[in-house]
């Protein structure tokens, strides 16, 4: 399968919105007379994914054709983050890139060594979690513990591609405000984003 335009915005939507947001805050910057840094997220999209055995008998969402079983579409993807990464390091910059099954499941699958191999050249690996995908429809339905479960085999399957630390999800796709107040992530507490397109930025004086 050929992979689309829409599928590779869809993995990088967020490196689009750290460029537009450059735009919109150099002038506080310079008034503060400060370093402008900001971090450039990828999220990787669960593009074939079934919802976890840990959730029980629940009602898969429905989902696009693109799949991660397919191995053009998985290599294409895992090549564009590869590239990514080189191009911000050419800039003296790093990635936080957020991922989620299937494509941690089929790296591992593959003996594909990328986020081991990019978190020791100093990028972030990270979570990213769409409820949907891996706690079926209506997931607010669901047990708080049975979210922690799901997020932490979530956190397991990149641990098990080698990577050493994990402190940053971002997700929750649909759910009500109300809803996410209420959950925590498992082994994540320093930073989180909801339904993040935005990158986390710092202005260091
Ligand atoms: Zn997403």
């Amino acid at each position: 399968m050929q992979t689309t335009r829409r599928q590779f915005l869809g993995l990088a939507g967020a490196t689009i919105g750290a460029g537009a947001l450059a735009f919109a805050l150099p002038q506080a910057t310079r008034a503060a007379g400060g370093t402008l840094l900001f971090g450039i997220g990828i999220h990787i999209e669960p593009f074939g994914a079934t919802p976890s055995a840990l959730a029980g008998s629940v009602t898969p969402p429905s989902s696009s054709t693109a799949s991660y079983f397919n191995s053009a579409l998985y290599q294409r993807h895992a090549d564009d983050v590869r590239l990514l990464a080189t191009i911000a390091e050419r800039h003296g910059g790093r990635l936080t890139i957020q991922a989620q099954t299937p494509f941690t499941t089929v790296a591992l699958s593959r003996g594909d060594t990328i986020f081991a191999e990019l978190e020791g050249r100093g990028h972030e690996i990270a979570l990213h979690f769409h409820e949907d995908a891996h706690l079926g429809r209506n997931p607010e339905t669901l047990p708080v513990s049975t979210w922690a479960a799901v997020m932490a085999e979530e956190i397991g399957f990149i641990r098990a591609l080698g990577v050493r630390s994990i402190r940053y999800w971002s997700g929750w796709q649909s759910l009500s405000r109300g809803c996410w107040r209420r959950r925590r992530s498992p082994g994540s507490t320093t930073r989180a984003t909801i339904r993040t397109l935005a990158p986390s930025l710092l202005i260091r004086r």
